[in-house]
């Protein structure tokens, strides 16, 4: 099992753990609850972390997160979600909740086969 990715939003992490396992790559979070015991943080901040669970999956998974980062975020801004009204971060091209394409996203269009679901 490898670590795979960390982050202080548990939403990012979460986000990134969605996309892993559509690909069919079993994952798992370690300190998930690390956020919940607010007023009680160590000095030591622990993040949310994706590990991939299988060593054999952790190339392709790689690549996959590498895939999801767009190449110059600067340009970007955060934005809302029209469909769920969740508010996004500029680094998501798509809305973490919902799977919403970020709107007048001029980026490739990378339009996920249909019928997927199930
Ligand atoms: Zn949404």
């Amino acid at each position: 099992m490898k670590k795979i990715y960390e982050h202080l939003e548990f939403a990012r992490v979460g986000h990134f753990q969605a996309i892993l396992e559509s690909e069919g790559i079993a994952t798992l979070i370690k300190n998930q609850s690390a956020q919940v015991g607010a007023g009680e943080i160590p000095f030591t901040e622990v993040f949310p972390e994706l590990w991939v669970v299988d060593d054999n999956d952790y190339d392709r998974a790689l690549k996959l997160l590498e895939e999801y980062q767009p190449p110059d975020t600067e340009k970007l801004t955060d934005w809302t979600c029209p469909k769920c009204g969740e508010f996004v971060e500029k680094e998501f091209g798509e809305c973490w909740n919902c799977g919403t394409v970020r709107p007048g996203n001029a980026l490739e269009s990378e339009l996920e086969p249909p019928g997927s679901e199930g």
